[in-house]
């Protein structure tokens, strides 16, 4: 038994190639467009030629395979220009392309969200028109690389109340705003992919109205200090950045314009969960294809492992927990489509997929017996690193607290 003749049991109807037989059981991928398919199997066909051979060295290194960056980026994912004749890249094709991504590792899932979703979402929610029209065309072919910074080392969870990197405008000699310039002092934790930025995406509390703002600091500005994290045991591959800003000066033209409290940031973490939701689901996908495929080859009692009934049960219940993932957010996908944005909708995305995506990998795990803490099957792979995913863009109480709230109307995030 093969994981392709398994896939061919699957009764389908429909005549076209399937790119993912053996985990959309219930044929999500068919509200895809043959040129949206098109471009994944492009993406398909770099990951498994180019990214996967490197996978588990890099990971147990430590180190992100920078060779696969330009072609990445070559691939022209964010909005490529055979899809967009008549407007911007769907909303399902973006999802599956992190998907896709995840599918293969979650590092490199991250890395491309750090730009497409994190970095891209600041600049859409928070820049003026203006700004847009002069950023959004390099923040789309990379050619202005940036990152999201808003976790600080004292604040997580709390970061609405408890954001403290602080921003004092200085004014300028002339009249208007443009010779003013703004500095900035504090420090911000976690920050995927800050070591290869061009600018910083910063969010700081104006001294002068409490409020929080947010600038695009260049990287290499004077009084920025980054520090790469060390001894991660999840997202090995991903870079993660501590950052010192000590007296780091901003112009006004780089802050951006239309954030003016916290609540613009919600905004931007709204559309960045959903991102993480599915990120979960695709890690669910590369973690039960992984373990189909190894209990199809291993023997154990003369049969393969996958022949025991008690292994199928867990099969039963990966693909189950795949499925209800991929059902939430293609169905999430449709209704922020249709405009409808609400924090609990993507708190929701993001915690249930998170919940399932946790024990997906660990049957996953399970299934490939000591083989599975290895880096030899991807199963290890995915297994450490969904615990980074289950953490960041909102631990699992966050979002359950969100959702809680929306339920209640209680608020019941400080007691
Ligand atoms: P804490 O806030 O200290 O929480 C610790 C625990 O306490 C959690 O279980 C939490 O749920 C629980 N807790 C806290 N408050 C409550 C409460 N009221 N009720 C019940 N339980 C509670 N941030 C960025 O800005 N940009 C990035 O690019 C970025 N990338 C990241 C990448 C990785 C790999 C990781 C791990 C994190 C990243 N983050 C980033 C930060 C991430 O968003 C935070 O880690 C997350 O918000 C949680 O904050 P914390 O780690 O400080 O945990």
């Amino acid at each position: 038994m093969s994981v392709e003749t398994s896939a061919e049991a699957v009764p389908d109807s429909v005549e076209r190639e399937r790119l993912y037989s053996v985990c959309d059981y219930y044929d999500a991928e068919s509200l895809l467009t043959d040129g949206e398919r098109r471009v994944l199997g492009r993406l398909r066909e770099f990951l498994d030629t180019q990214a996967r051979p490197l996978l588990a060295d890099y990971w147990e290194r430590g180190e992100f395979p920078d060779q696969l960056a330009r072609p990445l980026i070559e691939l022209d994912l964010m909005e490529p220009a055979e899809l967009t004749a008549d407007g911007p890249a769907r909303g399902i094709y973006q999802g599956f392309r992190i998907f896709e991504l995840a599918r293969t590792d979650a590092s490199l899932a991250t890395y491309f969200t750090a730009q497409a979703g994190l970095f891209r979402t600041a600049i859409r929610v928070g820049a003026s028109e203006e700004q847009q029209r002069e950023w959004m065309p390099k923040v789309i072919d990379f050619s202005l690389k940036g990152v999201f910074s808003l976790t600080e080392p004292e604040s997580g969870s709390d970061i609405a109340g408890g954001l403290s990197t602080t921003a004092r405008r200085e004014r300028g000699s002339g009249s208007g705003p443009e010779g003013d310039t703004w500095v900035l002092d504090g420090a911000k934790r976690w920050i995927g992919g800050a070591a290869t930025a061009d600018v910083l995406a910063v969010f700081a509390r104006d001294t002068a109205d409490g409020q929080v703002k947010a600038f695009l600091v260049d990287r290499e500005a004077e009084g920025v200090t980054l520090e790469k994290i060390r001894g991660k045991t999840a997202l090995r591959m991903m870079q993660n950045a501590h950052i010192t800003l000590d007296g780091v000066r901003v112009p006004e033209a780089r802050r951006l314009h239309n954030v003016n409290s916290f609540r613009d940031v919600a905004a931007m973490l709204r559309a960045m969960r959903s991102d993480v939701a599915w990120i979960a689901t695709g890690i669910q996908a590369g973690a039960f294809e992984a373990a189909l495929r190894y209990v199809t080859e291993r023997q154990q009692f003369g049969r393969p492992l996958g022949s025991f009934q008690l292994v199928q049960e867990k099969l039963a219940r990966m693909l189950g927990n795949v499925t209800s993932s991929l059902s939430l957010v293609v169905r999430l996908n449709d209704q922020q489509g249709k405009g409808i944005y609400r924090d609990q909708d993507s708190a929701l995305a993001k915690m249930q997929t998170s919940l399932l995506m946790r024990e997906t990998v660990a049957l996953a795990r399970e299934v490939v017996g000591g083989n599975g803490i290895t880096l030899d099957t991807d199963v290890a792979r995915f297994h450490a690193d969904a615990e980074a995913v289950y953490s960041y863009e909102g631990t699992h109480e966050i979002n359950a607290l969100i959702v809680g709230r929306a339920l209640t109307g209680e608020s019941a995030f400080a007691r």
